[in-house]
């Protein structure tokens, strides 16, 4: 497809895009969300350059490969599964989301009409009692292996063996169940403690050719279709020549690093969360691949390190969350002066403001590349390629 304007896309009406918190901007035609993100990030974006036109998604529906759904009991007692209302602790009933892999709604339905039989209560937060609060499903877009993660709001789960015997019964194409224990008010959906209680505790999916174990707590792009698009483009704005030795900060389970492995002399990938670290390095041995070098750290940190040891890369790939990367990592970056930057970015805003860091201190912004990886949602994913004066 050459432009974003030739392509017409059907579009599919939400009954719930009022009140649901998941999405923002469904209720939308996808060519005005498209602008709409395009304009955004060239509105942030213009004074370092020209915006390339946002890469779409060919098929903007049923995408995600992660879901998860809380469950609650309505003022009536009758027991409701879905998504937080914007903004609240209330939960909107859904069984079928635009955004989710359907596969995945169609089990969390199973589990909700499961719970009566065993005598399960949705978790109150509040008076703590009750025991189911959420479930996270893990899809694999290319394996088909599915997770499915039930968190409870307490460690005691006496029926656990029939429940889970049950659940596969109705859904053999259920590859592992996870029991996550939170018993803390949060907004987190997963807790620290976790038991596997059928199969592997993991799912694998295949990204550009390479094989990525995935663990409940370990960070993996939500969007895999999107996904291969995103890397294929970083890869191809990084140009490799095959000599270099290149840093993946912010590494999750070392997806970018371990399929850039191929175009590079070597790797160093660093990632903070233990679970995506650990998964990092099976991936690397599954996929025989011995370039790259995973460091469990904070990237800023690591970074500091490297610097203070005088030891340079040729290129960095940085990954960083919604809030960006910090100033230990940016001024340990320009200390040591890596020819190419090439910085993936969730959130344009902090992009803008670790841009302005790096262009100040003798950086050059090359190209700018929007993606959606979030069709029916405000945010959008940004590409930049920078070069060192
Ligand atoms: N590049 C990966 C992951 C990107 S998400 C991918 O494409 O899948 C951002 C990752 O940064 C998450 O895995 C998160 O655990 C990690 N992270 C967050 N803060 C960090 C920090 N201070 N240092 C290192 N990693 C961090």
């Amino acid at each position: 497809m050459k432009t974003n304007e030739t392509k017409t896309y059907p579009q599919i009406k939400c009954p719930v895009v009022d009140i649901c918190g998941g999405c923002q901007i469904q209720h939308l035609p996808y060519e005005t969300q498209i602008s709409q993100k395009e304009t955004q990030v060239i509105n942030l974006l213009k004074d370092f350059g020209k915006v390339s036109p946002l890469i779409p998604m060919d098929d903007p529906y049923y995408y995600r490969n992660k879901i998860h759904a809380t469950f609650q009991s309505d003022r009536r007692g009758k027991i409701i599964s879905g998504i937080y209302q914007a903004g609240t602790h209330n939960v909107v009933p859904v069984d079928s989301c635009l955004l989710h892999d359907q596969r995945a709604d169609k089990i969390i339905v199973s589990i909700r009409e499961m719970l009566r039989s065993f005598k399960m209560r949705p978790y109150d937060e509040d008076t703590k009692r009750g025991l189911l609060r959420h479930v996270l499903i893990r899809t694999g877009f290319k394996s088909n292996q599915i997770m499915v993660v039930l968190v409870l709001g307490s460690q005691v789960f006496p029926s656990r063996k029939n429940f889970v015997k049950a659940l596969i019964k109705k859904h053999p194409e259920i590859n592992t169940v996870v029991m996550n224990v939170n018993t803390k008010k949060t907004s987190m959906v997963l807790g620290e403690r976790e038991q596997v209680l059928y199969g592997r505790g993991f799912i694998e999916d295949t990204l550009c050719d390479q094989v990525f174990r995935i663990s409940p707590k370990s960070f993996y792009q939500v969007n895999p279709v999107q996904t291969e698009v995103l890397y294929n483009k970083a890869l191809e704005l990084a140009d490799f020549s095959g000599d270099e030795t290149i840093i993946d900060a912010y590494c999750g389970i070392g997806t970018i690093g371990l399929i850039a492995s191929k175009h590079v002399k070597k790797v160093i990938g660093v990632e903070l969360n233990k679970d995506a670290f650990k998964d990092a390095i099976n991936n690397a041995k599954r996929n025989n691949i011995d370039n790259v070098f995973f460091h469990n750290d904070d990237a800023g940190d690591f970074m500091l390190k490297m610097a203070d040891k005088k030891q340079g890369v040729d290129a960095v790939i940085m990954d960083p969350p919604r809030s960006g990367s910090s100033p230990a990592f940016l001024s340990s970056l320009v200390t040591m002066k890596p020819a190419k930057v090439v910085y993936i970015s969730c959130n344009p805003v902090t992009l803008k403001r670790d841009l302005d860091v790096l262009v100040n201190k003798g950086y050059q912004v090359e190209e700018m590349v929007p993606v959606d990886m979030f069709p029916g949602t405000h945010h959008v994913e940004t590409i930049c390629l920078l070069t060192k004066k």
